[in-house]
């Protein structure tokens, strides 16, 4: 199994027979040099998180390059301002590596505030501006007291660690922001942390929320605002449904503000319901439990027979997923038994060793596992355990096209919304018309 495998890559590669049983597997490590990883660098890692408050100023101190890569980057959808979807950049050049950018900072703050007025500007300091060393902390708080708006620094050198290193450090940010504005009041209802509203599908969360009885004070950061972030410290229950990216502020809320945490993740149908009527129990009074209940009973029942012709003609289809997170990984393995398929292969850039052994139990004994993967180990066991549809992100798309293999997006540029009843009768179709599809009968020759 490890033939053509990098010799200090092994560590991070199991099966189901193994991970949680006999052995862990390595994993939240730096991803080993010259391996070239799937995972994004620190920088994208927090961009990605606070990249859907939607009216924030997202100003890039650094070169134009990593404005351009994280651009838009996610499928967030905007209720309100559309700020967000720019990306704008300090663009520095050589002069400004020589004799410091921080001036040049500083005027671009002056300008965001006169043309755009935001309420929030948060700066990313990415790879060069942590090898020259600008004061960005000292620009960040005389901009403040320049101009009356929050202006937090995000030092995200990109070599600085991993991913989860940059979520992180978003996660401090968003702390920052919440600072001084405890509650002491009644508290009510819930905050939803780890939902990006890729394809609305924070609104589907909240939705659901709405018709159990159950008020949500904020979004982190699916369609946030500054105002409505601000909020947060009202509520009685923070629930997680991306762990990898939130636990650390969902600590850090615990902590502060006293708000427990609970994980719960909307993919699928088991874990929808579940996740619902958890929250129901831990906030709800007995009518907001009965309403759960009911809820959740017609809406399972409802989508099973939507989905239900669909499992038959994809019974016995091999799945591979490589995903960002654990967690989501976990319910991605659930939704294919749901769907009568087998995973072959699953892996993720950040999952946590916890999450890994949930893995290894759940997945059958030649299933490979593995964290922080790259291009040629994909490759290699796509081929060899004989998958017929890849699930990942924009780095895997191609991969998967290039072995004529179907590819479904379950990261940054999905269009259709995966999460809740809705998700589980779209991610159903997407799979069942990618895998069905005649095309790669002839793509595989
Ligand atoms: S922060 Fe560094 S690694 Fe990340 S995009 Fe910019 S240059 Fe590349």
């Amino acid at each position: 199994m490890y033939a053509q495998i990098l010799e200090e890559r092994r560590q991070s590669i199991g099966t189901g027979g193994d991970v949680g049983r006999t052995r862990s597997i390595r994993c939240e490590t730096a991803s080993v040099s010259g391996a070239v990883s799937q995972r994004a660098c620190v920088y994208c890692g927090a961009r990605v998180v606070l990249n859907p408050i939607t009216d924030a100023f997202h100003l890039v101190h650094g070169p134009i390059g990593c404005a351009s890569y994280t651009w838009d980057i996610r499928g967030s959808l905007s209720s309100g301002s559309e700020l967000y979807r720019n990306s704008f950049s300090t663009d520095l050049q050589e002069r400004d590596v020589i004799f410091g950018g921080a001036e040049k900072l500083a005027r671009a703050i002056d300008e965001a505030v006169e043309r755009y007025r935001p309420p929030l500007i948060f700066v990313y300091c990415t790879c060069i501006v942590g090898v020259i060393g600008d004061d960005v902390d000292a620009v960040c708080r005389s901009a403040e007291a320049r101009h009356g708006v929050r202006v937090i620094p995000v030092k995200a050198p990109g070599f600085s660690g991993s991913k989860s290193t940059g979520y992180r450090l978003a996660c401090e940010a968003l702390m920052k922001l919440l600072e001084g504005h405890e509650w002491d009041g009644e508290r009510e209802g819930v905050n939803i942390l780890g939902d990006y509203n890729l394809a609305g599908e924070m609104w589907i969360i909240v939705g659901y929320m709405r018709r159990l009885g159950i008020p949500v004070a904020a979004t982190f950061t699916g369609d946030a605002s500054f105002e409505r972030l601000l909020r947060a410290p009202r509520a009685r229950l923070n629930v997680v449904q991306c762990a990898g990216s939130m636990m650390y502020l969902a600590n850090l809320m615990e902590e502060t503000f006293g708000i427990p945490w609970v994980k719960a993740s909307f993919f699928g149908l088991e874990d929808t319901s579940t996740a619902l009527r958890q929250v129901a129990d831990l906030v709800g009074d007995d009518e907001i439990r009965r309403r759960a209940r009911e809820f959740t009973e017609e809406r399972s029942r409802e989508t099973a027979k939507l989905v239900g012709p669909y499992h038959g003609r994809l019974a016995g289809k091999r799945a591979a997923i490589f995903v960002g997170g654990g967690f989501k990984a976990i319910s991605l393995v659930r939704q294919f038994r749901e769907m009568g398929m087998e995973t072959v292969l699953v892996g993720t850039q950040t999952g946590k060793a916890d999450e890994y052994e949930v893995l290894g139990r759940l997945v059958g004994p030649d299933t490979v596992i593995l964290d922080d993967a790259n291009p040629a180990e994909l490759e290699r066991f796509l081929v060899e355990r004989g998958a017929d549809i890849l699930v990942g992100g924009v780095k895997e798309r191609p991969l998967a096209y290039k072995l004529g293999i179907a590819f479904c997006d379950h990261n940054h540029e999905r269009k259709h919304a995966l999460a809740g009843y809705e998700g589980v009768e779209n991610f159903t179709r997407e799979v069942a018309s990618s895998i069905l599809s005649p095309v790669w009968r002839h793509a595989r020759g």
